[in-house]
C-alpha cells in the first residue's frame, strides 16, 4: 500500500553527501583525528554549534554516549541521585547507571511531561536533573531551571527528539548546562548513528572530549579557543578514555542535512498540527497541546485514546495496522523500551514500580505513537487521519463502549 511505504520508509540523504563520501572513500581518511585540522567531524561540530547558538559542540557515537559523557564530565559523585522522567527511552536510565549514578524516576502525566508536584518533591534530594524531552514534548523549563538553580545542581537536556524546538524563543538543548542530540536514523537528522553534545562550558566539553577519545594531543584539532585550550591542558592524561568518537563518514552524511533543519521543523509542525486537528475531532482521541512558550518540532505524533478498554485499544491498533498505519501503544507492546517496568536493571532506589509512578503507568497504556516523516503531503496526512479516526470508531463500536 502506498501509504504504508510513504509513512514508514526513511528519507533519502541529500545528494551532496555522495561527493564527500566518495572523496573520503578514495582517500581512506575516515578517522576524525587523522587530518591536521578541519576534518568533517570538526566542521560538523562547528556548524551544529552555530545552528544552536552554543559555544561548543562535541560529536560522539550516539546520544546515549553524549548523555553518559555529560554525566561523567560533570564529575557527579558515585551514587548521585539523577532525576529522569519515567517516560523516556531505556537509553536514558542506562546512561545514568553507566555513569555510576542512581536514576530517580519522576512521574509523567497524560501530556507526556513531568508532573510538577512529583518533580518538586524529588528535586529536594536530587544531585542533578536529566530532563528527557520525550518525543519532543518539552517539560516546564522555567520550573526545571528554577529548581536546579535553587539547589545549585546541573540540568542536563536529552534533546534527542527536540532539534529545532523553542522555549520562549530559546533553543531547547541550550537551556541546561549541556544538551544532547541524536543522529540515529529515526531522528530529524539521519546519520545512521551518531550523537552530539552542546554547551557553553569549556571545562565540561574538554573533559567530555578527552573521555570520548581525544587522546594524546588530538584535542588541538578541535581548534580550541583560549578557554578550551586551557581546560584541555588541565585535563590532559587525567581521565580514562571510552573511545566513543564519531567517524568522518557519519559527519559527511549529517552535514548536508543541517541546512535543511529549518525546513524540516516547519514542515513537521505543519504536518503535526494538521493531523492533530483531525484526530481531535474524534471523541476517542485526544492530542496534548504544547505548553505556553513552547514551539514544537515534531517528526511523529502522540495522542491518547480516551474512554476505551484495553481490548478496544488493541482492536484499534489492529484496525489501523490493517489499513496501513502502524500505531505503537507504549505500554501495550511486549518489552517496549519506553515502558519503565521493562527497565529491570534499575536499583530499588529508582522508585520504578507502577505504584511509584501511577500517572505514567496509566498514560503508557493509552498513549499512541505514529511516525510522521517530514515529506508526507497533506493528502497523505488526510488519509492517515481518516484511517485512525475510522479505526477508533470501529474499535469502540465493536466492543460497545
Ligand atoms: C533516540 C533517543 C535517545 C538515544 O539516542 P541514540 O543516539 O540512539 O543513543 C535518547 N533519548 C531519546 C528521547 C531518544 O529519542
Amino acid at each position: 500500500m502506498a501509504l504504508d511505504r510513504s509513512a514508514h520508509e526513511a528519507d533519502p540523504i541529500p545528494e551532496a553527501a555522495r561527493v564527500e563520501l566518495d572523496r573520503l572513500l578514495a582517500s581512506g581518511d575516515l578517522f576524525r583525528y587523522n587530518a591536521p585540522c578541519d576534518a568533517p567531524v570538526t566542521l560538523m561540530e562547528r556548524e551544529f554549534a552555530a545552528l544552536l547558538g552554543a559555544r561548543y559542540a562535541l560529536a560522539v557515537a550516539s546520544c546515549s554516549a553524549a548523555l553518559f559523557l555529560s554525566l561523567k564530565a560533570l564529575d557527579l559523585p558515585r551514587g548521585a541521585r539523577v532525576l529522569i522522567p519515567a517516560f523516556t527511552f531505556a537509553a536514558v536510565p542506562s546512561a545514568v547507571v553507566h555513569a555510576d549514578c542512581v536514576p530517580v524516576l519522576v512521574d509523567c502525566d497524560e501530556t507526556y511531561r513531568l508532573d510538577a508536584d512529583d518533580l518538586r518533591a524529588k528535586a529536594a534530594t536530587a544531585d542533578a536533573i536529566l530532563v528527557s524531552h520525550m518525543r519532543g514534548h518539552t517539560s516546564d523549563m522555567d520550573l526545571l531551571l528554577e529548581l536546579c538553580e535553587a539547589r545549585g545542581i546541573p540540568l542536563i537536556e536529552d534533546a534527542a527528539h527536540s532539534l529545532g524546538t523553542l522555549w520562549n524563543g530559546r533553543r531547547i538543548g541550550t537551556l541546561g548546562r549541556v544538551g544532547c542530540f541524536s543522529f540515529q536514523s529515526y531522528k530529524l537528522v539521519n546519520g545512521g548513528e551518531g550523537g552530539i553534545l552542546v554547551t557553553d562550558d569549556a571545562e565540561l566539553v574538554a573533559r567530555a572530549a578527552i573521555m570520548s577519545g581525544a587522546y594524546e594531543h588530538a584535542w588541538k584539532k578541535h581548534a580550541p579557543d583560549a578557554d578550551l585550550a586551557a581546560a584541555f591542558g588541565r585535563w590532559q592524561n587525567r581521565l580514562p578514555l571510552y573511545n566513543t568518537r564519531m567517524s568522518n563518514l557519519s559527519a559527511a552524511v549529517i552535514r548536508p542535512q543541517l541546512p535543511e533543519v529549518p525546513y524540516r521543523v516547519a514542515a513537521g509542525r505543519r504536518n503535526h498540527d494538521h493531523l492533530a486537528a483531525m484526530l481531535e475531532a474524534s471523541p476517542w482521541m485526544s492530542v496534548p497541546r504544547p505548553l505556553p512558550g513552547e514551539e514544537r518540532a515534531p517528526d511523529s505524533i502522540q495522542f491518547n485514546l480516551v474512554g476505551m478498554t484495553d481490548e478496544e485499544v488493541l482492536a484499534f491498533v489492529a484496525a489501523a495496522g490493517a489499513a496501513g498505519v502502524k500505531v505503537q501503544v507504549f505500554g501495550m507492546s511486549e518489552d517496549n523500551a519506553r515502558a519503565f517496568w521493562n527497565w529491570q536493571f534499575l536499583p530499588a532506589e529508582s522508585g520504578a514500580t507502577r505504584a511509584d509512578l501511577p500517572k505514567t503507568a496509566a498514560m503508557l497504556m493509552r498513549a499512541c505513537d505514529v511516525r510522521m516523516p517530514v515529506r508526507l503531503s497533506l493528502p497523505e496526512l488526510d488519509e492517515i487521519g481518516a484511517v485512525l479516526t475510522r479505526a477508533a470508531a470501529e474499535a469502540a463500536r465493536a466492543y460497545g463502549t
